[in-house]
């Protein structure tokens, strides 16, 4: 039987006794995708900074905001079966893609028998580190405005938080 460990168990206990407030008539057809980092202490400080809520917005959400051919993916359905019309990046101060450790990475990925070529291809593919984290959100829009699949109407924007103070600042907005 497979190893449950005692954070999924924690969650599993504590929702039992978790009740939302019923929001299945809440209309959510938002007009808006976000595009951010997984970071943990992005939880709640995106929201509160952006001043969205539940139902207002598509977040798409991998290490760095990284706006590779899955993330486009998404936002093309956002786009196209969802209704939405802009899409924000918004990219953090101190991202932990920014300084990846790949020695580190790979060492571990050894140490729990993950074989060399696939370590391998991970590098190529993963492990290209973000470097700054501005050029990266700006690297983003880029790639978002020339994919094919992403229409011109559609407004494409970069920010980036300060991950200590939720402050935003704009890196490019999409004026017409
Ligand atoms: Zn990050």
């Amino acid at each position: 039987m497979r190893f449950v460990s005692m954070i999924i168990k924690d969650i599993l206990r504590e929702n039992q006794d978790f009740r939302f407030r019923d929001l299945s008539d809440l209309k959510h057809s938002p007009k808006l995708c976000i595009i951010t980092c997984m970071d943990s202490r992005l939880i709640d400080l995106l929201e509160r900074a952006l001043g969205i809520g539940r139902g207002d917005a598509k977040v798409i959400k991998n290490a760095g905001n990284i706006v590779d051919d899955g993330v486009i993916r998404s936002a093309a359905v956002a786009i196209y079966a969802l209704g939405v019309n802009e899409i924000i990046i918004v990219g953090h101060t101190d991202c932990g893609m920014a300084r990846l450790d790949e020695d580190l990475i790979v060492s571990r990925m050894r140490e729990l028998g993950v074989e060399e070529e696939v370590i391998e291809n991970f590098s190529i593919d993963v492990l290209n580190p973000v470097g700054d984290e501005e050029e990266n959100v700006i690297e983003g829009v880029k790639r978002l405005k020339s994919s094919p699949l992403i229409p011109e109407s559609i407004g494409v924007h970069g920010l980036i938080i300060d991950i200590n103070t939720g402050r935003l600042k704009p890196l490019y907005l999409d004026e017409d």
